[in-house]
């Protein structure tokens, strides 16, 4: 399942795509992927663009400084925020708690 962003304009999570077009249905509003204002193009290992609330997957074990073990391939990240920088996701990882990865060792679920 593709994660859709919400309606920019209302916040409806009810969003649709339509010929490469988002969709509201609760306000009618009609917006492209570009037109969402996060200022970053973070994108996913396979070149997907991310946003702001989206759930990921680790691709790889990433080793977690100061922590005894890595965070294993296949760990789910939910709500991600986006972020400026070299590790551009800000996000709670289960078991690590907060921290900062990098897009290219994630895959947006
Ligand atoms: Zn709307």
């Amino acid at each position: 399942m593709e994660t859709l962003p919400n309606c920019p304009m209302c916040q409806s999570a009810y969003t649709y795509e339509d010929r490469g077009l988002f969709v509201c249905p609760e306000c009618g509003h009609e917006w492209q992927e570009s037109d969402v204002e996060t200022g970053l193009d973070v994108r996913d290992a396979n070149g997907n663009p991310l946003t702001d609330g989206d759930s990921v997957t680790v691709i790889k074990d990433l080793k977690v400084k100061g922590a005894s073990g890595a965070i294993k391939q296949g760990t789910k990240v939910k709500n991600i925020r986006l972020v400026e920088g070299d590790h551009n996701i800000d996000c709670k990882v289960d078991g690590f708690g907060p921290m900062k990865l990098k897009s290219e060792f994630v895959k947006k679920l």
